[in-house]
């Protein structure tokens, strides 16, 4: 629709409309809620090293900061688009009201493919991005965080550039950070472990015993991977991994560290010799218990999902299932249990807010302490999001929804309309 025109930015506006619809939210509220509060576009020229220039595009869209600053990760692929980056934006909104944290939704991005980068363009391309959007982020204003193809060191580089321009030290500028600018305990690992405490709990739910039970893990980068580490720590068999690269099949578990090895050595899971070669067109729908998305949106299509056969889809990716996909899902609610991406993977942002929380005290806590935060917000997030479930019979996507929804409508009307 509009600019926004994408197949996730889609998906999500229909998903804000059904569910506004279905728990009776103002149709003005709504509408509001469909489109984002700005968008910026930017060109980046970038210098090779061998000195020709690229000119690339980039985004950073708010969402809506009626409940705090924006936050919102950055993501450096060649997909990226207004409308992909719109639809993120308006997910870490809802996001963020799930698990109760004081923030707005943000997201931002540059279409390219990071991989054909040296260090040395990587940095320069991060460091115009960040010129570029200088004047809209900032630690109470909107603060970026990783995403896929961007790492701890691209949010220093971003840290770093703002903190030049403004004349001193600002690492609340930014969350993700290296633990040595100020980044928090367990950032890293947030994501995949926020989502295996989610997994914990739908198991018990379902009476699903997770040692011995089998995983299968699409995109093993920084979600993918940890939340395969937790599982594989509470007793669950990892039989299938996938990157861009490939997937991997072992019916015995892959030894997750030696994969691990092997992709920092190799750029990649294909070829690991601790597992054989398998269609990764395959990995989503195997007889397994556990189902991990955690690479692109839009994976899960109608076709998909009436051939998957898992007990529990656990959300790491964003977005990975089309409103198609989720139509049948919404059919199949009794054989399959899914943990919506609005609270599987809502580990990283919780413990970014940990982060600038951390920052603005100049306090630091301990990984005991913020793992222990962590799994008290994700159970409690996850206990909200049953109960709707169960209560109004609303399958666990639009429950997870309305109770965002609810949220951040309830912050805009008591705000009211400016002017
Ligand atoms: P990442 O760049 O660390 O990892 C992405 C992984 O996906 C890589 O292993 C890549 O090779 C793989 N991949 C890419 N295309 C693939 C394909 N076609 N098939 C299989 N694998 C493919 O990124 P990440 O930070 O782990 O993010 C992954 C997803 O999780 C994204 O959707 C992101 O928005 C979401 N997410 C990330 C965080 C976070 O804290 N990093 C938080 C919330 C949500």
């Amino acid at each position: 629709m509009g600019p926004w025109n994408d197949p996730l930015y889609d998906t999500t506006r229909d998903l804000i409309l059904r569910t506004a619809q279905e728990i009776g939210i103002d149709p003005n509220i709504a509408g509001r809620l469909a489109v984002p509060d700005r968008a910026i576009v930017v060109s980046i020229p970038l210098r090779r090293d061998d000195g020709t220039v690229e000119v690339y595009t980039g985004y950073r869209v708010q969402h809506n900061d009626t409940r705090g600053p924006c936050k919102g990760g950055i993501r450096y692929h060649p997909h990226v688009n207004l409308g992909e980056v719109t639809a993120l934006a308006t997910l870490m909104t809802f996001k963020c009201a799930v698990v109760g944290v004081p923030l707005g939704g943000a997201k931002g991005g540059i279409s390219i493919d990071p991989s054909g980068l040296s260090r040395a363009e990587l940095q320069r391309l991060t460091r115009r991005y960040t010129t570029e959007i200088i004047n809209f982020i900032g630690p109470g204003k909107d603060i970026p965080a990783p995403d896929m193809g961007t790492n701890p060191q691209v949010m220093a580089w971003i840290m770093d550039t703002f903190s030049q321009t403004h004349g001193y030290a600002m690492p609340g500028v930014v969350t993700g950070k290296p633990i040595e600018l100020g980044g928090s305990q367990g950032r890293l690992q947030a994501t995949g472990r926020g989502l295996v405490y989610t997994v914990v709990d739908a198991a018990k739910h379902l009476g699903l015993e997770l040692k011995g039970a089998t995983a299968a893990i699409q995109g093993m980068g920084n979600v993918g991977y940890w939340a395969a580490r937790r599982l594989d720590y509470r007793g669950t068999k990892i039989v299938a991994a996938s990157d861009v690269t490939g997937a991997v099949y072992n019916p015995k578990g892959i030894n997750l560290k030696k994969a691990y090895v092997y992709m920092q050595e190799n750029g990649g899971i294909a070829g690991f010799p601790g597992a054989e070669a398998m269609d990764p067109t395959e990995l989503l729908t195997l007889d397994v218990d556990i189902v991990i998305p955690a690479a692109l949106g839009g994976v899960i299509d109608a076709k998909v999902a009436k051939k998957l056969r898992c007990k529990i889809l656990a959300e790491g990716a964003n977005g990975p299932v089309t409103s198609d996909g989720d139509a049948v899902l919404r059919k199949r609610q009794d054989e399959i249990f899914v943990i919506p991406d609005l609270l599987a993977n809502a580990g990283g942002v919780t413990v970014s807010y940990f982060e600038w929380v951390q920052g603005t005290q100049n306090f630091f806590w301990s990984a005991t302490e913020v793992n222990k935060r962590l799994e008290s917000i994700m159970v409690t997030a996850f206990k909200k999001i049953l109960k709707v479930h169960v209560d109004e019979n609303l399958d666990m996507r639009t429950a997870a929804m309305a109770v965002g929804m609810r949220r951040v409508s309830e912050a805009m009307l008591l705000r009211g309309l400016f002017p």
